[in-house]
């Protein structure tokens, strides 16, 4: 498989998988307690007690299962000692300072930390990976119009994200990939606000993030409305240049592309117009299997955007005191241009 291939062209014998998402990826493993030991001709999956029926059936033929009662590392210690592996490579960025100690006492081999080998693959999606996406935008999209109607000033943000989470549920969303962002007024200029019991004014801006799982993989939407009025004059005229930027990247956006340019498409529009410093966060990031993963679509990265990969586009003003517009959708990037995979209806809405 490709990631035998990136392994040993890192110089591995063996890679120790541990960060679920990435099993889950390689296997198919829904579990929450599971060490993947890929050696150049075997690939084996520790797991415990609770997933000794779980795991076989999840798993098929991509791994051989092996259930300990005690510690999956005592089990992994048994392996290694049984057939070493000479460098095995662990993943840097998942295991604890503990753990990668832990398995350098359990090989006599070399331990060598690894950056990101999985989620490299991860970021390539396949068609399957993008149906899913594009289904948990659409379960998404249809909780939120369900929930609209209902929202009113004087409901607080707990309580509407109550129902949008609700309503996801009852769709059929897995879990809620990450909190629910309701944020109204002057909280809305908080781009990573906790709901609150904040009560919602007539005439405020309401911002809404908010995500659905289908499958395993993620959508994560924005939305922001005004509540109770028609909006004004600045509110317009800030919801008109977000989207501007966002239709913008939307469009331009291409595989290849280094990650700074693809963020510039949406940024130049807002700097352009004096207010480069009021979107202080990046562009976007991956989406899958985790609702932030590789590639990160921020100014800092020049690396090049993969084809097929799916990430967020999600331009955000935030004026502190006043409040925060961000619009966000998740974009899949074809060699051949972009397909947003949510519905991109981004129009200001005044609930009225
Ligand atoms: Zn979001
Ligand atoms: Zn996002």
């Amino acid at each position: 498989m490709a990631l035998r291939v990136a392994a040993e062209a890192e110089g591995l014998d063996g890679l120790l998988v541990t960060h679920l998402p990435n099993i889950r990826y390689l296997t198919g493993f829904t579990g929450s307690a599971a060490l993947l030991l890929i050696r150049t001709d075997a690939t084996i999956l520790i797991s415990d007690f609770r997933y000794a029926a779980q795991a076989p059936s999840e798993i098929g033929a991509a791994a051989v299962v092996e259930i300990d009662q005690r510690s999956v590392w005592e089990r992994l210690g048994r392996l290694l000692a049984a057939r070493p592996i000479g460098i095995l490579g662990i993943e840097s960025h998942s295991l604890t300072v503990r753990d990668a100690e832990r398995v350098s006492s359990l090989t006599r081999g070399r331990v060598i930390p690894t950056r990101e080998l999985v989620e490299c693959l991860r970021a390539v999606k396949s068609p399957e990976e993008v149906a899913a996406i594009r289904a948990a935008a659409a379960l998404a999209q249809e909780a939120l119009a369900e929930v609209l109607p209902g929202v009113r000033a004087g409901r607080t943000e707990l309580e509407i994200g109550a129902a949008l989470e609700g309503a996801l549920r009852r769709r059929g969303s897995e879990w809620h990939p990450f909190p629910t962002i309701v944020a109204s007024g002057h909280r809305s200029a908080l781009p990573h606000a906790r709901s609150s019991d904040k009560v919602v004014g007539v005439g405020e801006l309401l911002l809404l993030d908010f995500g659905a799982q289908v499958d395993g993989y993620c959508a994560d939407l924005t939305r922001t409305v005004v509540v109770g009025a028609r909006a004004d004059d600045r509110q317009r005229t800030v919801h008109e240049l977000v989207e501007t930027a966002q239709r913008r990247a939307i469009e331009h956006l291409r595989p290849g592309m280094p990650a700074c340019e693809g963020d510039a498409l949406a940024r130049d529009v807002i700097a352009a117009r004096g207010f480069g410093e009021a979107f202080g966060h990046s562009l976007g990031h991956g989406l899958g299997l985790e609702v932030h993963e590789a590639p990160r679509l921020a100014p800092t990265s020049d690396t090049p955007l993969p084809p097929h990969a799916v990430v967020t586009v999600e331009p955000g003003i935030y004026f502190p005191g006043w409040g925060g517009i961000r619009l966000e959708d998740d974009v899949y990037l074809h060699p051949d241009g972009t397909e947003c995979l949510s519905d991109g209806r981004t129009e200001l809405l005044e609930l009225v």
